[in-house]
């Protein structure tokens, strides 16, 4: 086979000569160029966001989200859901590996992988649906994609359970770009605490912070917000968090009250949103003082209600798009698993199999 494009350009179909993630359609030919790796693909792990939005739509109808999510793969060539326009990630075993990419890799066929770049422009085929968890978005399938040169992966350890490994490197850049952002001394907020990024993400800042303290020599203070009175006792007793509050970040004047409440007005100097639902981003903005920080994670954020809702508010803030990569991202997330027995354990009770 020829070398196709590093970034695999030469895949893109609509429009032609597009990048792979913003063309429409790509060529999901199951034929492995010189520089491309072929994956056959045990598990999809549907993001979050779209997983969401597929269960709506389908009415959490089984074999009608497996039938969406074959329409989309069928439309586009990979799982890009024109509605969120996100993707996921996937884990399976590596099939065939290009001629020349063989010398420049440490891969050998037969390993099992979990690419770390997006379903949205990964190429796809799936053959069969072969079982699928609501909960999570983790969905069995008999089918095979491509890894562009480019594409980032990560072997899969053999100390955790594959579907926790799974679940964790979905959303690892987001405890990774916490360890740089969140500083001793801040106001934080975290927004969908109780969800897989969201927990990384507590117990990363809570790291960074420092131990709890008592009110008078705090140094810091960790909010964890997310809905539901189960999630918020199980925040509350993992302990990470000064405050958890039950809260609807889609109201954004009941957290902005409450984040008043608990910081003396303060407000947040740094907020990070991992919440997989539409209209959280004024929760996020009025939560955070002015000349803080909003970190949006969350796939489901829209820019221009984020830039036109700040304006709005006048409010000063920074907002940051969570970029699903930064350097180290995926051994950070697995170690933070690893070496947190109660992430372990409720990654393992949630994902693990
Ligand atoms: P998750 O495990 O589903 O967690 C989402 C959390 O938000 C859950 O605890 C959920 O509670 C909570 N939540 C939902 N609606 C809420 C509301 N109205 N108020 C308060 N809390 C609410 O999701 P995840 O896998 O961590 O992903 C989080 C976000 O990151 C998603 O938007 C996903 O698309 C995005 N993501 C981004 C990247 C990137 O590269 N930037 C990569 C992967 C994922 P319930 O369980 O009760 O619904």
């Amino acid at each position: 086979m020829p070398q196709g494009d590093p970034y695999g350009i030469h895949r893109s179909l609509e429009p032609k000569g597009a990048l792979p993630q913003p063309a429409w359609r790509i060529d999901n030919t199951m034929r492995c160029y010189d520089n491309e790796i072929l994956i056959d693909v045990e598990t999809l792990n549907i993001d979050s966001a779209s997983f969401e939005q597929i269960r709506q739509e389908a009415g959490d109808d089984p074999p009608r989200i497996a039938q969406i999510m074959q329409r989309i793969v069928a439309e586009r060539g990979k799982h890009h859901n024109p509605a969120t326009g996100s993707g996921g990630m996937l884990i399976g075993k590596a099939a065939q590996i290009g001629d020349s990419l063989r010398d420049r890799t440490d891969l050998q066929t037969g390993d099992r992988i979990a690419t770390l770049v997006s379903l949205s422009l990964t190429p796809l085929v799936i053959d069969e649906i072969l079982q699928m968890d609501r909960k999570s978005g983790q969905v069995d399938i008999r089918g095979q994609a491509i890894l562009f040169e480019t594409g980032l992966y990560a072997k899969l350890p053999d100390d955790l359970p594959l579907k926790v490994s799974l679940a964790a490197l979905d959303v690892c850049g987001a405890p990774a770009q916490s360890k740089k952002m969140v500083q001793p001394g801040q106001q934080v907020v975290v927004l969908g605490a109780s969800g897989k990024s969201g927990l990384l993400v507590l117990k990363q800042a809570r790291d960074n912070l420092g131990p709890k303290r008592e009110s008078a020599e705090r140094i810091g203070r960790l909010i964890a917000i997310d809905r539901g009175a189960a999630a918020c006792e199980r925040l509350r007793q993992l302990d990470w968090a000064d405050e958890v509050l039950d809260l609807d970040a889609t109201d954004p004047i009941a957290v902005m009250r409450a984040v008043a409440d608990v910081t003396s007005g303060q407000m947040a100097d740094l907020t990070i949103n991992c919440v997989n639902v539409p209209g959280t981003e004024m929760a996020s903005i009025l939560a955070t003082r002015d000349a803080g920080t909003v970190y949006f994670f969350s796939m489901a954020t829209s820019f221009t209600a984020a830039a036109l809702g700040a304006e709005g508010a006048g409010k000063d803030v920074t907002m940051l798009i969570g970029s699903g990569y930064t350097k180290g991202h995926a051994e950070l997330a697995l170690q933070l698993v690893r070496n947190t027995p109660q992430l372990r354990a409720i990654f393992t009770e949630r994902y693990g199999r």
